[in-house]
């Protein structure tokens, strides 16, 4: 099969045939139909993030169960499926306590580029080709582990439905699950990339009065407001991001995200919330970056979190989430810039790293 090898940091990802192995126990091969094209898999290829290499990367993806190792139960062949990019075991104290996002047992495997027993399924010739996050989709075909499979209905169009593996649960899930933003609240959102647009949307979804969308990029905010934003502040031209914020919220935003992953701006959101509120990082940071916060402003009763995977239930936000798409009241189709080949993949990075595009998708060629 077809797939795009990251060898080293800083370099073009090698279209190359690789081997890919039968699915073992509790494992399934899906071919892929659909992968998004996502600012975390830039940050391994521009080396802001370490990974075993070689590797196939791709996190965000969808596709359609070609075969089923043993004791899978969960799908069948033809099953159509997104492929969430933290398996969960279902057994470890988080998974038990309904936050499987915080999984330790897919972290390990994502750490050492393995799928979940510590061995891979990729192989060019005699060498072996680590996985990323157990979904690599980068490539025509992968295999995961089952516990990595959201089954969906089959009249949601793929594309779309990849969409939904990465970007689209991590920004709306951190509004509704992390935040739980209350409906007449006022939001800010530093960073309208792919996530950040669904955060704004997520915003939307709830209610928020007023959504304050930051960004350095006219074209995005511009996208933003399709998304749902009722101010803009463009940080190009008005870095005093934290003073436009509070211009238009006087006392500060209930909500700020930071969906970007630099410290600098993860400081502006928690100094754009009120007292009281919440600023929420969405963002993933380089390794080794820190944030500072004011001691003093502890007694502000800020609540600074993280938001990791929107802090996803997979199996239960994801086809909620299908449903609202289905049902007209979630925006996917207008997330979608550009699609490419498989062939097009440097293309589609190169325009992610130039900030023209919010989201670009990489689509396959259709079989059967
Ligand atoms: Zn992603
Ligand atoms: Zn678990």
């Amino acid at each position: 099969m077809k797939a795009a090898v990251y060898y080293r940091a800083n370099e073009p990802l090698s279209l190359e045939e690789l081997e890919l192995l039968e699915p073992q126990r509790n494992e399934v091969t899906v071919r892929i139909e659909a992968a998004g094209v996502c600012h975390s898999d830039l940050h391994f290829i521009d080396g802001l993030l370490p990974h075993p290499t070689p590797a196939v990367l791709g996190h965000e993806g969808a596709g359609v169960v070609e075969t089923v190792g043993e004791g899978v139960t969960y799908v069948q062949p033809g099953d159509h499926v997104i492929l969430s990019f933290i398996p969960s075991c279902g057994q470890c104290p988080y998974c038990i306590a309904g936050r499987p996002n915080l999984c330790t047992v897919g972290n390990r495997a994502a750490v050492r580029g393995t799928l979940l027993d510590g061995t891979t399924r990729l192989r060019k010739g005699e060498q072996e080709i680590y996985h990323m996050t157990c979904t690599s989709c980068f490539a025509e075909r992968s295999v995961v582990p089952e516990s990595s499979l959201v089954r969906i209905r089959d009249d949601m169009p793929l594309d779309r439905a990849a969409l939904i593996g990465c970007g689209v649960m991590t920004g709306v899930g951190a509004v509704i699950n992390t935040a739980k933003v209350q409906a007449g609240s006022v939001v800010a959102v530093i960073g309208c990339g792919g996530v950040g647009l669904n955060v704004v949307q997520g915003a939307s979804l709830s209610g928020a009065v007023k959504i304050i969308a930051v960004d350095v990029s006219d074209f995005k905010l511009e996208l933003a407001q399709q998304f749902g934003a009722t101010h803009t502040v463009n940080a190009a031209t008005d870095p005093d991001v934290v003073g436009a914020i509070r211009q238009l919220s006087p006392g500060g935003a209930d909500y700020a995200f930071e969906v970007i992953g630099r410290p600098e701006a993860m400081r502006q959101a928690y100094d754009a919330t009120r007292r009281g509120g919440m600023a929420i990082v969405v963002g993933l940071a380089p390794a080794g970056a820190e944030v500072s916060i004011p001691a003093a402003s502890f007694l502000q009763e800020k609540v600074l979190t993280g938001s990791s995977y929107g802090g996803a239930r997979p199996r239960i936000d994801m086809p909620k989430l299908i449903d609202l798409y289905l049902a007209g009241k979630l925006k996917l189709d207008e997330l979608i810039s550009r699609r490419y080949p498989l062939d097009g993949i440097n293309d589609a990075f190169q325009a992610l790293r130039e900030g023209e595009v919010a989201r670009s998708v990489i689509q396959f060629q259709v079989e059967g």
